[in-house]
């Protein structure tokens, strides 16, 4: 498990490089944001659930670090657009760029 919570991570930290590197063109990389916001919210809570199973029954008890990281990172999915709706504007640009090549 944490092996592959490393990759997770891994995953994440190159996503947020790529849509840094979209943003530093100028460009307003609306589409990479929510790309990089889904894709590393869903990630982190991944990891941070795999953290509270490695750590058994100790993992949900109060004043842990993983089980306060677990309800914080929960709200990623949620604030700053829910995953859903990211995933729902995501899928409006697919079928505008679909409609597009069919003209
Ligand atoms: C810790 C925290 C900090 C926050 N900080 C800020 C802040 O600083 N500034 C600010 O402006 N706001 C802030 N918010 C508010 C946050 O942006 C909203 O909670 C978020 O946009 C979701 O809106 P909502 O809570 O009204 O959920 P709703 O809009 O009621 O959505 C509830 C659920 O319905 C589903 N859903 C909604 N719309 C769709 C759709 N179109 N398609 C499919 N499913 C859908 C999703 O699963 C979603 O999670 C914060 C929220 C939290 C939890």
């Amino acid at each position: 498990m944490l092996a592959e919570n490393m990759i997770d991570l891994q995953q994440c930290e190159l996503m947020i490089d790529w849509c840094a590197g979209v943003l530093d063109t100028g460009s307003l990389g609306t589409v990479e944001s929510s790309m990089t916001k889904v894709a590393v919210s869903e990630a982190l809570m991944r990891v941070a659930d795999k953290c509270v199973q490695v750590m058994g029954g100790t993992g949900v008890t109060d004043k842990t670090i993983v089980e306060t990281m677990f309800r914080e990172i929960r709200a990623f999915r949620i604030y700053d657009g829910p995953t859903e709706v990211h995933k729902w504007s995501l899928a409006k640009k697919l079928r505008r760029d679909w409609k597009a090549v069919q003209d």
